[in-house]
């Protein structure tokens, strides 16, 4: 089996703390499992920035395009609040996706049986539940010109951003929904605005057209969604989405709005890809949708799971071990079973665990 390279980068706060964790199930598999999954460590973000003056050097840059897969835990916090903007810590984040073109974010949804009364909503409206978002990262309005604060008469000012999207941006990030929607339950829903948007009814009609010009496409049952729809939807009646596939601008909200109706945000993986380069390789990077949350760092209270679900995630979609990452939900489903809990998600009547006692029972219950 070839060995496979992974770049970890801890980062700040809670960062380092559930990274440790993460780091457990690795060599468990490289122990049991002879996966050969070999690891380096490098700063990122503010612990980069108090060594090296930048939150991300050079060097770890391409390290990271070397590798076939980038673990991320967490970056920023209060320390560095004040820096100016190129040297804040989550330059670092936007430096690797820029610099790996890492173009689709993909967020799934998973509300575990043993955690529905986290959610806000109803147990029979979430219980099940498994979507996931495909967001596009790299186009649209966060990154569109011209862009820009400028004078106006009266002493006024306006500010201007704009969205704008290229075919070529739509349908490969359109591709990657697909793609993954035949691994599943062979559903896309595309979220748009294009009954006020002209960029909204292009995304609109090249993803349509991808879906009709490919064989393989046809099969999957495409439907469109008004974005703002989308988000109503989603809090009505989640379970009817299997992938949503939509822009940068709704993507953002709308992942985070799906991410909220699980409950929990220490239990919410999520991946970012490339597209594959001429040798058919990936780049790709894996991070808990959480941020550094510095109100608990240090307090082993972290909740390890949506970086020990990254890890699994980049097992399935970067290192091809998809019966490995299957195991580690398996795991993790089965600790909760057993009432075992980290702080965010405690409830009466169950166990009460630090973030490495939550390592470890994972750990524990991987099969030989
Ligand atoms: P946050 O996600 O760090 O924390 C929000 C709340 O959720 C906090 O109360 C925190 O304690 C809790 N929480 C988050 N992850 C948890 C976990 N694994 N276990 C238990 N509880 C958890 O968001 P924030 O407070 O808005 O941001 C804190 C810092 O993180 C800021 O500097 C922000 O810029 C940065 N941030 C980084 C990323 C990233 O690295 N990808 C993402 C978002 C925010």
């Amino acid at each position: 089996m070839a060995k496979k390279n992974i770049l970890l980068l801890a980062g700040d706060g809670i960062g380092p703390e559930i990274m440790a964790e993460a780091k457990k199930v690795i060599d468990w598999f490289n122990i049991h499992k002879k996966l050969d999954l070999e690891y380096s460590e490098e700063l990122a973000g503010g612990a980069s920035y108090d060594e090296n003056e930048t939150p991300l050097t050079d060097d770890v840059l391409y390290k990271a395009m070397d590798s076939d897969a980038v673990l991320l835990g967490a970056v920023g916090g209060p320390k560095w609040d004040n820096l100016e903007f190129s040297k804040k810590p989550e330059r670092a984040l936007l430096r690797l996706r820029k610099e790996m073109r890492l173009f689709a974010n993909l967020r799934p949804a998973i509300c575990f049986e043993e955690l529905v009364s986290a959610s806000t909503l109803k147990p029979e409206i979430i219980a099940g539940l498994d979507i996931l978002i495909v967001r596009e990262l790299t186009g649209g309005i966060y990154f569109g010109e011209p862009r820009g604060i400028e004078p106006i008469e009266n002493g006024e000012r306006k500010g201007i951003n704009t969205h704008v999207y290229t075919s070529k941006e739509i349908r490969r990030v359109a591709k990657v929904a697909f793609d993954l929607a035949l691994k599943r339950n062979k559903k896309v829903t595309s979220a748009d605005k294009s009954n006020v948007m002209e960029a909204g009814l292009l995304w609109k009609e090249e993803v349509q057209a991808l879906h009709d010009e490919s064989s393989v496409y046809k099969n999957i049952q495409l439907s469109h969604m008004l974005a703002d729809n989308c988000a109503m939807q989603l809090v009505r009646n989640p379970k009817q989405f299997d992938v949503i596939v939509t822009d940068n601008l709704f993507g953002d909200m709308l992942s985070d709005e799906a991410a909220m109706l699980t409950g929990s945000l220490g239990m919410l993986p999520s991946a970012s890809l490339s597209e594959k380069d001429k040798n058919g390789r990936i780049r790709s990077m894996y991070e808990p949708c959480h941020g550094s949350a510095p109100d608990i760092a240090g307090k082993a209270m972290a909740n390890p799971i949506a970086m020990i679900l990254s890890f699994a995630m980049a097992l399935k979609y970067s290192l091809n071990f998809d019966k490995e990452s299957n195991m580690i939900e398996s795991a993790i489903k089965s600790v909760l079973k057993d009432g075992l809990r980290t702080a965010d998600i405690m409830e009466s009547g169950k166990k009460k665990v630090t973030t490495s006692e939550m390592g470890d029972a994972i750990v524990a219950k991987l099969k030989k």
